[in-house]
Parts: structure tokens; C-alpha cells; sequence
């Protein structure tokens, strides 16, 4: 699992971009870290590099927002989201599997709940303006 380092958000928000644009329909994309680890700025990314203009905010209440792109975009952001009764009623299956690309915030919440063919990123503030990312190799071999 490579690890890459950003320094400040813009950076982040590029190496999402490059991988959004790697990403094919029914991809899911699992984003575990603390908050102010950078999920959010990555997920704008993303949706950058599937060619979608509208602005990426951090749902506040609602669970999923969907944008539409080269391929539509299904944001979910599992933050307030408690318990076990909360989490076992909550059924994705259907957006993983709809033709678009899911990105999960807060995923470690919802890990046995995910698809098998999951790519698992895993963000981690090291302080100030830097953050480290760790992506799977299959994606990370594909960058340039
Ligand atoms: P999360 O969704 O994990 O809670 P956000 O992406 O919403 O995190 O917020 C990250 C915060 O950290 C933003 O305020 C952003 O400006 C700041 N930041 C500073 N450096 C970076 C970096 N290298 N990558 C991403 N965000 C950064
Ligand atoms: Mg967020």
C-alpha cells in the first residue's frame, strides 16, 4: 500500500483528480481517517476527475449525495451515522452496484458492509498542512 504525502489541500485535491479519473463504473472507494484528515477534499478530487463541476460539500444530514459526471458520483458520508441498529439498516448494496462510483467517508464504520472489489484508502493528518494517503497498489501503479 503506497503511501503519499500532500502537502496542503490543492495537493490532495490533484492526486484525487488523477485517481477519479482511473476509476470505472460500480468502483467503490472506502475513505477511513480521522476528521480534518482530508476525505472531503479528496472525494472534490474525484469528482474533478469524472468531469463534474458542482461543488462537493460535506453532507450535513443527509447520508448520500449524488452528482452526475462521465459517470455519476455517489457521495456518501457516514460520520453521524451510530450503533449497530443504525448501521445494519443502512443498505448501499444498491448504489455499489448502480452503474456509478461510490466514495465512503468514514468507512471503517460500514467495513463489513463493503463490496469485495473495494479500494481502500486510508488518510491520516501528520500535522500542519500535511497529510499522508495510502492507496492500493492496483491504483498507485496507475499513476504517473
Ligand atoms: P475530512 O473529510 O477527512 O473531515 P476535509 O477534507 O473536510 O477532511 O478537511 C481537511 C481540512 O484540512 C481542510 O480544512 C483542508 O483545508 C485542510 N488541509 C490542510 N492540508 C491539507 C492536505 N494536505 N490535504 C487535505 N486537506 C488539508
Ligand atoms: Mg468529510
Amino acid at each position: 500500500m503506497p503511501d503519499f504525502i500532500t502537502s496542503g489541500p490543492q495537493e490532495t485535491r490533484e492526486l484525487g483528480r488523477k485517481i477519479g479519473a482511473l476509476l470505472k463504473k460500480n468502483d467503490v472507494i472506502a475513505l477511513s481517517g480521522m476528521l480534518g484528515s482530508g476525505k472531503t477534499t479528496f472525494v472534490q478530487g474525484i469528482a474533478e476527475g469524472l468531469g463534474i463541476s458542482a461543488q462537493i460539500t460535506s453532507p450535513s444530514f443527509i447520508i448520500i449525495n449524488e452528482y452526475s459526471g462521465r459517470t455519476p458520483l455517489y457521495h456518501v458520508d457516514l460520520y453521524r451515522l451510530q450503533g449497530e441498529n443504525e448501521i445494519e439498516d443502512l443498505d448501499l448494496a444498491d448504489y455499489f452496484s448502480r452503474g456509478g462510483i461510490t466514495a465512503v467517508e468514514w468507512s471503517e464504520k460500514y467495513k463489513s458492509h463493503l463490496p469485495k472489489n473495494v479500494y481502500n484508502i486510508g488518510l491520516e493528518n501528520l500535522g500542519d498542512d500535511k497529510r499522508k494517503l495510502c492507496l492500493p497498489l492496483e491504483l498507485a501503479a496507475q499513476l504517473k
